[in-house]
């Protein structure tokens, strides 16, 4: 229910839309922060390094060439065409031409077009169509697809599995009404990614429902920190699967791979007839939506695929070194203990042994969230309470590891502290 000022209200449909906790805990640790406050943040999932110079510079380029005017709703050609060849070359994707690409503002977006092209309100008397979601996952997936219309299913996994679903428990959890199954590897917040193997045996599941029981079934496969690998899993695009690529809508963006959070782009991809026929639908949404992204943007997208791998490549070696750094630290505390990460910046430790005690300060810990908060007041260390990530989550946290290694070895050292003060 959405609460009523005077007689005025906001939609219901929007008033019970959960607040991303996420960007909440992000901005209030920026905020402590800009107060000159000693806070160290372990919360957002944003890359500390600076964008690579010559993205930038070819964004500056285009502005001071007047490229400063709407442009067409999916992007302009070249770019999709760009993002096509990269997708055919290093996702081994099948069947895709520019016309099967939609760029957005942010991999977010991209995500809400497409939950929107695909699902709709259940009518009066109707089941609702069900999205399957392996959880704990990215805040926003459940949200999204819920305002889009869909039911969400939720298909638990554990540290025990690395955070992953297994064949039989995606073949059991399938139904008639199944419309999607969101996969996101490497994994936000688990830090684990599927093996090809793997996700070749998820596909065989797939396609096999679809040409029995769900006929409607699509993969939204959320690739986006598909560059940070570091653990020896190769990273595989599920939608490069031949019998399945069909029915893949592939997710991306420019925000992890080259440190681009603040430029707000993303895009979808698709082959196939039907892949034509949804990214259209993209075009008609966003035209309605938001016209087109920044347009002096696009050339910095085209310069971002062709050039600049080795910034790519010395930001994923970071990584895998802060990883390793965190992964010691962590599981060398009694009592906390997470899978080895092997891609994104993010680790899930199970903190719940923690539960039923009292922090330094006298607060009661019996969440997550009672830890979380604990943790920012007495100890200024800001990361995520796993509550809303779904599933197992609500006994972890998230502790996004996008900072210096010096940074780390703090954090790591007044969680410590702050876990030696637990009663
Ligand atoms: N998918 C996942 C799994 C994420 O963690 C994020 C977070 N930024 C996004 C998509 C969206 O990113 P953006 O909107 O910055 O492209
Ligand atoms: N995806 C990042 C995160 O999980 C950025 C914030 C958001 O979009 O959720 O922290």
């Amino acid at each position: 229910m959405s609460a009523t000022t005077n007689g005025l209200s906001v939609s219901a449909r929007v008033g019970s839309i959960k607040p991303s906790v996420t960007v909440a805990f992000g901005g209030r640790a920026k905020a402590m922060k800009e107060a000159g406050i000693d806070v160290l943040s372990f919360s957002l999932g944003e890359p500390d390094f600076d964008t690579p110079q010559p993205i930038k510079q070819a964004a500056i380029d285009a502005l001071l060439a007047g490229q400063t005017k709407y442009m067409p709703t999916l992007g302009d050609a070249r770019t999709r065409a760009a993002i096509a060849e990269k997708l055919t070359r290093d996702n081994h994707i099948p069947g895709l031409t520019a016309d099967h690409i939609a760029i957005s503002a942010g991999g977010k977006h991209s995500l809400f077009v497409c939950c929107h092209c695909l699902l709709d309100p259940p009518k009066p008397g109707e089941p609702a169509q069900e999205v399957l979601l392996p959880v704990p996952s990215w805040v926003s997936y459940a949200p999204i697809a819920r305002l889009a219309g869909g039911r969400v299913v939720e298909l638990p996994t554990g540290p025990e599995v690395d955070f992953k679903i297994s064949p039989e428990q995606l073949r059991a959890a399938i139904t008639p009404r199944s419309r999607l199954l969101i996969l996101n590897s490497p994994s936000n917040p688990c830090g684990t990614m599927y093996s090809p193997a793997e996700l070749r045996a998820l596909a065989a599941v797939v396609a096999e429902a679809a040409a029995t029981v769900a006929p409607g079934l699509i993969v939204i496969s959320d690739e986006i920190y598909e560059r940070i690998v570091y653990g020896g899993i190769e990273h595989f695009s599920i939608g490069s699967v031949p019998e399945l690529a069909d029915r893949v809508v592939t997710l991306n963006g420019m925000s992890k791979a080259y440190s681009m959070t603040g430029w707000r782009i993303g895009y979808a991809a698709m082959p196939g007839d039907f892949g034509r026929t949804l990214i259209k639908a993209f075009g008609t949404l966003q035209g309605q939506m938001t016209t087109c992204i920044t347009s002096f943007l696009y050339p910095a997208i085209r310069t971002a695929l062709a050039e600049c791998d080795a910034e790519v490549e010395r930001m994923r070696r970071a990584f895998a070194s802060r990883a390793e750094v965190i992964f010691q630290r962590l599981n060398a505390i009694d009592g906390i203990h997470c899978p080895r990460p092997t891609g994104a910046f993010y680790v899930f430790p199970d903190i719940s042994k923690f539960f039923g005690t009292t922090s330094g300060n006298g607060r009661a810990i019996n969440s997550a969230l009672d830890f979380a908060e604990a943790l920012l007041e007495e100890a200024r260390v800001a990361l995520v309470p796993g509550e809303d990530f779904g599933g197992c989550g609500e006994r972890c946290v998230r502790i996004s590891f996008a900072c210096s290694e010096e940074q780390i070895n703090v954090g790591m050292d007044r969680l410590e502290a702050f876990l030696g003060k637990l009663r």
